[in-house]
């Protein structure tokens, strides 16, 4: 009895996992779609255009921004990134929920301009668990690697302004845990509760 769709924010240390979840809730759950970002960054292997970002030249970008095309934007390690608006309009209107996987100021934005969404903070188990996911992943210059890791501390602490947390042990057990914020989420008495009254009222007439 979902009439809008839940816009879903998901944040976190880089490398704490939060692409990995949300591509694993995704595919156990078909009535949520992800937001595909547009960045000016370099795509990384095996990263295509469309899928994992929509990659823009900077011109490009910035031709966006004029536009009025993001419901956020920032930039991220010399990188911009953004959402595309009209997507997200069009799918929370539809019914669809949207999971937004950003940074703390891209996720600031949208709580200012919708706060009805529902804010989630991925952390690591500990910081040494998190500097070997990034060395791991073998794309991070040693330059890009330290900032990286000065940044993941001062990020944490922005966690006071999300809704729920979620420690990403495994992915198995966080996944298991968004989905169940997702799913209480989905029952919470709001705005909406209205709509769903009227129906019942109705379905009492015609009884
Ligand atoms: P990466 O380069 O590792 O894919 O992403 C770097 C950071 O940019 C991550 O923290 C990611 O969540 C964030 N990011 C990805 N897309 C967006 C977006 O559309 N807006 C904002 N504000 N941050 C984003």
């Amino acid at each position: 009895m979902n009439f809008r769709g839940l816009l879903i924010v998901v944040s976190g240390p880089s490398g704490a996992g939060k692409g990995t979840i949300c591509k694993a809730l995704v595919k156990r759950d078909p009535s949520i779609v992800v937001s595909v970002s547009a960045t000016t960054r370099e795509p990384r292997n095996g990263e295509e255009h469309g899928i994992a970002y929509h990659f823009y030249d900077k011109a490009a970008f910035l031709s966006m921004i004029d536009n009025d095309g993001f419901l956020e934007y920032a930039t991220v390690y010399d990188n911009y990134y953004g959402t595309p608006k009209q997507f997200v309009i069009d799918k929370i209107a539809s019914g669809e929920n949207v999971l937004l996987e950003i940074d703390i100021q891209g996720a600031l934005q949208v709580k200012k301009k919708y706060p009805e969404g529902i804010f989630v903070f991925v952390l690591p188990p500990s910081m040494k668990e998190l500097k070997s996911r990034i060395v791991g992943r073998g794309s991070e210059t040693q330059e890009s690697l330290t900032k990286r890791l000065s940044s993941a501390y001062s990020e944490i602490e922005y966690i006071k302004n999300y809704d729920y947390f979620i420690v990403n042990d495994t992915v198995e057990h966080a996944t298991d845990v968004l989905q169940a914020i997702i799913s209480a989420e989905k029952c919470r008495v709001d705005a909406d509760i209205e709509e769903i009254v009227s129906k019942f009222k109705e379905e009492t007439e015609n009884a």
